[in-house]
């Protein structure tokens, strides 16, 4: 009560006014019984010394009972010099964090600046040694060239380090195959494995999806890493890449995925599992001699992984061997699948389909699957619409008035069956349903069937999408005869620089096409595609651009099929250009 507080007030140490200005007692009392009603028994304040001096106390309340009436004892504990000590320690890890980021990004802003000479360094002295038959001077410029090659390394680590901790790093998810992807890690480390007499095992779960959105090349940086510290730590036995999904969501749109690296090599000691992944460490009493490294692969693994909303983590035994294990959750399953430029492909002609004017309205919750969709049409006279779920799905139905609607099915807000029924209900337009199920909804099954016009499963070929939506759309079609003529038109104001452009054909263009059959380099065919792109783009020619791109996709994707298939195609176009 006020009477019992009043006795164990020191309001004789207090001056009656508080720093705030509020009237000490009351101010007290107010924060007693917030602190009460919350349950706590403490509470801070800054007070007011009656000599005018501010200082922090820690007010610990107890409750008591005293001739067996409730009071509460209060007491006043100084802790102004704790806060001063809490306050430094603060300012200090402020300090330190800021430094840290500034080293980080000092370095990474420099990584152009250091690279490049390195690349010179390494570049002239590999031609040095070619032009050198002196043993001896020969001898010496093989070992700049290792050490060279063994700093460029350490830099490289460094400067992927430093950018993930200026936060320079970003992830960009694309549609991938983790499939292909695999099979490619497999090819690069066959060699290595094979030198050491080694079994590589390459285990791909064959249900998962062909095109989920991951970021390719910080995945593979992550599984190159986890490899080649198999294969590295490794004398016998076999490594082994496997890729498992997990929790598979209901309607097939979302997954987990578990990848693990396991080998059985030298294993890794209990005590030293949590240091390796920390910069710079490798595991006690290592053979730095025998093994090299840096110590720096999985630090940066596994800061990409969590930034990836994953996780690595490793379970080894000293001697027998260890897995390695890379979780990523919530990968969202793409809905579109580029197709595939295969030699089959290429070389069949195929039936191309050309839409008439039309307004699609494309429903889907996830971005990265309507930028998909959009991108899939652009070169098309179809206009899209989108909307991110089914209410604004049936403002823009009834507003907009497309031809034609895809719809995703599973969406916050409100669904796709449901935002269906709705415009349905109004508006007589076709509607497709872009759905990932394959099992669950047996049961609405025949609701949907009445309800939706067609239905498209994730992921969608893009042959498929095309069929699809003609079915309901204006369009003709063009029979596109792959590897002949007709693909290859000149127009006008191709003709009137015809010169010129068969100038640079003989010059650049032919001479590196033949290094590049003869190397078969990914690389020279790379210098090809841009120098193809440069004179597509200068001159406006659209059947070279298309050409230069498929030759960017199919060696981006290490298709050695689509390249021969390429090669050929472009014989023609030479032939095509000569002619003219
Ligand atoms: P580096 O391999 O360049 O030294 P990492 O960060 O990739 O750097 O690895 C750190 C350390 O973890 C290695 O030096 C090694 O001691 C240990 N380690 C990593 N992978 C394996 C493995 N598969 N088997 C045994 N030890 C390993």
């Amino acid at each position: 009560s006020k009477e019992q507080f009043l006795n164990t007030h020191p309001s004789k140490l207090s001056p009656p006014k508080q720093p705030d200005g509020s009237d000490s007692f009351e101010k007290a009392e107010k924060m007693i019984q917030i602190a009460r009603r919350k349950g706590s028994h403490h509470f801070e304040w800054v007070h007011l010394r009656s000599n005018g001096e501010t200082f922090w106390v820690d007010v610990v309340l107890t409750k008591l009972f005293i001739d067996a009436k409730e009071t509460i004892h209060v007491r006043w504990i100084d802790i102004t010099e704790l806060k001063a000590i809490q306050a430094k320690l603060e300012e200090q890890t402020k300090k330190a964090i800021e430094a840290n980021k500034a080293k980080s990004e000092f370095l990474s802003n420099m990584s152009h600046e250091i690279r490049t000479p390195m690349n010179a360094i390494i570049g002239f002295t590999e031609l040095l040694e070619e032009q050198l038959d002196q043993p001896r001077l020969k001898s010496y410029v093989k070992t700049i060239k290792n050490a060279g090659n063994a700093l460029l390394l350490l830099i490289n680590d460094i400067l992927d380090l430093s950018k993930i901790e200026a936060g320079k790093l970003r992830i960009e998810k694309k549609p991938t195959d983790i499939h292909k992807l695999a099979d490619e890690l497999g090819t690069i480390f066959t060699l290595e494995v094979r030198k050491k007499g080694l079994d590589l095992l390459i285990d791909v779960q064959e249900d998962i999806p062909r095109s989920l959105y991951l970021d390719e090349v910080r995945l593979r940086q992550i599984l190159f890493n986890l490899l080649g510290n198999a294969v590295k730590f490794t004398q016998e036995g076999s490594i082994t890449l496997r890729v498992r999904a997990l929790s598979v969501d209901e309607h097939r749109s979302k997954l987990d995925l578990l990848i693990e690296v396991e080998d059985t090599g030298i294993g890794i000691a209990k005590e030293q599992i949590d240091r390796i992944f920390n910069k710079f460490e490798q595991a006690e009493g290592q053979n730095i001699k025998k093994f090299g490294g840096t110590g720096l692969g999985l630090a940066i693994s596994s800061k990409l992984a969590a930034m990836m909303d994953g996780r690595l983590s490793v379970q080894s035994e000293l001697g027998k061997g260890s897995t390695f294990r890379l979780e990523l959750f919530g990968i969202d399953i793409a809905s579109i699948v580029e197709e595939r430029q295969t030699r089959e492909k290429l070389q069949k002609p195929r039936g191309n389909i050309r839409f008439g004017r039309a307004k699609v309205l494309v429903v889907d919750d996830i971005e990265d699957n309507r930028d998909l969709i959009v991108k899939n049409f652009e070169n098309t006279r179809l206009e899209i619409i989108t909307a991110e779920n089914g209410k604004e799905a049936v403002f823009l139905a009834l507003n907009q008035k497309p031809d034609l609607i895809l719809m995703d099915i599973r969406m916050p807000t409100m669904d796709g069956i449901e935002a269906t029924k709705r415009i349905k209900a109004v508006l007589d337009i076709p509607v497709v349903a872009l759905t990932a199920s394959v099992i669950a909804q047996e049961v609405d099954r025949k609701v949907e069937h009445t309800l939706f016009d067609g239905f498209l499963r994730k992921p969608v070929l893009r042959v498929d999408l095309f069929e699809t939506l003609a079915k309901f759309l204006p369009h003709e079609r063009i029979e596109e005869q792959y590897g002949s003529q007709e693909e290859f038109v000149l127009d006008q104001n191709t003709l009137k620089n015809i010169e010129t452009i068969r100038k640079i054909f003989q010059e650049e263009i032919i001479p590196l096409k033949n290094k590049a059959m003869r190397t078969n380099n990914m690389t020279d065919i790379q210098a090809l595609a841009a120098s193809l792109r440069e004179v597509a783009a200068t001159y406006e020619i659209g059947f070279i651009d298309t050409f230069a791109l498929q030759l960017e996709e199919a060696v981006n994707a290490f298709d050695i099929a689509s390249i021969d298939a390429l090669f050929k195609k472009f014989d023609i176009i030479v032939q095509k250009i000569k002619e003219q």
